[in-house]
C-alpha cells in the first residue's frame, strides 16, 4: 500500500485544498483586483487586542460577509522595532494558503494604521475553549494537535517558521476545525535564525539561550501545546520569568498521572533541549511525529481534507455571531482621519 503520510503530499496538498476552498467570486469582490479601503467595511465589535492595535469584526458593504480586520498602529510598530516582523506577517500570509491557516484577503493603510483583512474565524480561541474545559481528553487534544502539525509541516515545507504557537493564536472555525492566526513572528528561514521572540511559556531552550534556531522551535512549541491541552496548564509554568526560563532550560518534565504512556513518550521527544534528539528535527523530519504511536489511529490524509469529525462545534447563531470571543471595552476608533504620516515610508507594500 502506498504510504500517503508522506512529506510532499502534506505540504503541497494543503495548498491545493485551500485554493479550492477560496471561491472565485469572493476573491474578486474582496481583494484580488481593487485595492481595499476602510470605507468598504462596517466596523463592528473588537475581537481581540494585540501590542500594536486590535482586531475588529467587520462586515463588507459589498458582499455582506463578515471579516476580521487587524489594525496595527504604525507609530507603535516603529517604536517597538517590529517593522520587519510586520512585513514578514504580511508577506508570509499573502503567499500561503492552507485549510488550517487563516486566509488573508489583502492589506491597506491610512496615515496612522495598517489594516489586514482576514477571514473571520467565529468559534473563538482554542485557549478560551481549553480554559472552559479545564483540560482535553487525549482524543480531543490529538485532533487539534494533528491539525496544528499539518499546518506546521506545510509552513516548514515553504521555508516558513511559525515561532509563536500557543492556544491564543489557534482559532476554531464554524465547523470546529482550527485556523492559525497571528503571523507576526513567522519568518522565512531556509536554515537558522536568531531573533528573540515568542511567548515566554512556549519559548524553546535554544531561543532563550540565543543560539541560532530553526524550524525545530515549532516542534518544541507543539510539545508545549499538547502538554497544555492534556494537563490544562503548560509544563514549565512559573510566576517568575527567571525561574520559568530555568525550568525550560533543564526541560525536566513531570506528567500528571492521567497522561497515557504514548503521550509521555511523544512529549519527551518533543520537549528535549537536545536538538539532535528532538522529534521533527531528525533525519525523518516530521514523520517521527506523525508516525508516533500517540497518533497511531490518526488518518492525517482525511484530517487534511477536514473529513475527521471535530470534537467540538462552536455554538453560533449566525455568520456575524461574536459571542465566542471575550468582550473588550470599545473605544471610539478614529480610523481613517487625515493625519501626518511620518512612518508611511516603512510600509510601502501595504
Ligand atoms: P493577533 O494580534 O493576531 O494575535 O490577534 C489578537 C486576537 O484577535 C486573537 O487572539 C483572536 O482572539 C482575535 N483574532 C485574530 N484574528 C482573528 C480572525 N481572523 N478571526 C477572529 N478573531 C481573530
Amino acid at each position: 500500500m502506498e504510504n500517503k503520510q508522506h512529506g510532499k503530499d502534506f505540504v503541497e496538498e494543503g495548498g491545493q485544498i485551500a485554493a479550492k476552498e477560496q471561491k472565485g467570486d469572493e476573491k474578486q469582490q474582496v481583494g484580488e483586483h481593487a485595492k481595499l479601503e476602510l470605507t468598504d467595511f462596517r466596523l463592528l465589535r473588537t475581537l481581540g487586542t494585540g501590542s500594536f492595535g486590535r482586531v475588529h469584526l467587520v462586515q463588507s458593504k459589498h458582499n455582506g460577509r463578515y471579516y476580521a480586520i487587524k489594525v496595527l498602529k504604525k507609530m507603535e510598530i516603529v517604536r517597538l522595532k517590529q517593522v520587519a516582523h510586520t512585513k514578514n506577517e504580511r508577506d508570509v500570509l499573502m503567499s500561503i494558503s492552507h485549510p488550517f491557516i487563516v486566509n488573508l484577503w489583502g492589506t491597506f493603510q491610512d496615515d496612522v494604521n495598517l489594516y489586514m483583512v482576514m477571514d473571520y474565524v467565529p468559534g473563538g480561541e482554542l485557549f478560551s475553549y481549553l480554559r472552559k474545559s479545564k483540560r482535553f481528553s487525549e482524543s480531543t487534544a490529538k485532533f487539534y494537535a494533528a491539525e496544528v502539525l499539518l499546518a506546521i509541516v506545510y509552513l516548514h515545507g515553504h521555508d516558513v517558521c511559525y515561532r509563536d504557537l500557543k492556544p491564543e493564536n489557534i482559532l476554531i472555525d464554524s465547523t470546529g476545525n482550527i485556523r492559525i492566526t497571528d503571523f507576526g513572528f513567522a519568518k522565512r528561514v531556509p536554515d537558522v535564525t536568531w531573533t528573540l521572540c515568542g511567548t515566554p511559556d512556549y519559548l524553546a531552550p535554544e531561543v532563550i539561550q540565543s543560539k541560532g534556531y530553526g524550524k525545530a522551535v515549532d516542534f518544541w512549541s507543539l510539545g508545549i501545546l499538547i502538554y497544555e491541552m492534556l494537563a490544562g496548564y503548560p509544563p514549565f509554568y512559573d510566576e517568575s520569568q527567571f525561574r520559568l526560563y530555568e525550568k525550560i532550560l533543564t526541560s525536566e518534565l513531570k506528567f500528571p498521572p492521567h497522561f497515557s504512556a504514548e503521550a509521555r513518550d511523544l512529549l519527551k521527544h518533543l520537549l528535549t533541549s537536545d536538538l539532535t534528539r528532538r522529534y521533527g528535527n531528525l533525519k525523518n523530519g516530521y514523520r517521527d511525529v506523525t508516525e508516533h504511536p500517540w497518533f497511531g489511529d490518526m488518518d492525517f490524509e482525511k484530517m487534511l481534507h477536514r473529513q475527521v469529525p471535530a470534537p467540538y462545534v462552536p455554538p453560533l447563531s449566525g455568520d456575524g455571531d461574536a459571542s465566542n470571543f471575550d468582550q473588550y471595552p470599545e473605544e471610539k476608533m478614529p480610523y481613517g482621519l487625515p493625519h501626518s504620516d511620518p512612518y508611511g515610508r516603512y510600509f510601502k507594500e501595504f
